[in-house]
């Protein structure tokens, strides 16, 4: 099996989801004492979140490119960049490796089109919801529509994921929010909902939710040992 490189801490909270995940799933898939080879790099947040208030997204890049070379010259077979709106750097951070980086929008589209949808409804922070880099490669590559919620209600997302879920508060009263969001998306025609945001997981479940769920962390990390079980193969 192929050593994953995890880029991760934004926020650490769903980079934990991302290691138990990638662990289950090599014990679920070859058994016993396995577990998955890899290498967690984990920036500290605070900059990185105050260059995206800012704009200064060569900032974040020159951390995520460092970070990025640092896992390759460890010994990692593909980077995993463990956020959905860290991806806005994707072609930047790729640009600076010889190893693949895994894009996380890639790894949702397989889901949404092996579940046979084309409309989904998205929930991110507003960088990922109004950003052109994410639903525009999920259009543009994959033919999937995603539609997100009206201003207002991006706003309360974005203030959940920052202000509490990265800060590990998950608050019963912001999951009912955000449950009523993704009603009135469904409602407009969705078929399935995509947990744009990594941390989002930690808030709402299938159960909160009647439709297929698409939660990003999860899916992201199981890609990650389908592509690190595969290439050993390759
Ligand atoms: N983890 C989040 C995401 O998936 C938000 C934190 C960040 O801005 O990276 O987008």
């Amino acid at each position: 099996m192929k050593t994953i490189g995890l880029l991760g801490g934004m926020s650490w909270e769903s980079s934990l989801l991302y290691y138990q995940i990638v662990n289950q799933a090599t014990r679920d898939r070859l058994g016993e004492l396995h577990s998955a080879p890899c290498i967690l790099y984990s920036v500290d947040f605070a900059p990185i979140a105050a260059w995206q208030q800012q704009g200064d997204w060569a900032a974040a890049a020159r951390v995520l490119c460092a970070a990025a070379q640092t896992l390759e010259r460890a010994g990692a077979d593909v980077v995993v960049l463990c956020t959905n709106t860290m991806h806005k750097l994707a072609a930047e951070i790729q640009a600076s490796i010889e190893i693949p980086l895994l894009h996380i929008a890639d790894a949702i589209a397989a889901r949404i089109q092996a579940a046979g949808l084309q409309t989904v409804a998205l929930l991110g922070t507003r960088f990922t919801m109004e950003q052109d880099f994410y639903t525009g490669r999920l259009a543009d590559r994959h033919n999937i529509i995603a539609a997100v919620p009206e201003p207002a209600a991006r706003e309360t997302v974005h203030r959940i994921i920052y202000d509490e879920l990265c800060q590990g508060k998950i608050l019963p009263a912001s999951r009912s929010q955000c449950r009523e969001i993704l009603m009135n998306l469904v409602a407009a025609g969705a078929e399935g909902l995509v947990l744009a945001c990594t941390e989002l997981e930690l808030l709402l479940t299938v159960e909160d939710v009647p439709m297929p769920l698409f939660p990003t962390a999860r899916l992201h990390a199981l890609a990650a040992v389908d592509w690190a079980l595969r290439s050993e193969r390759d």
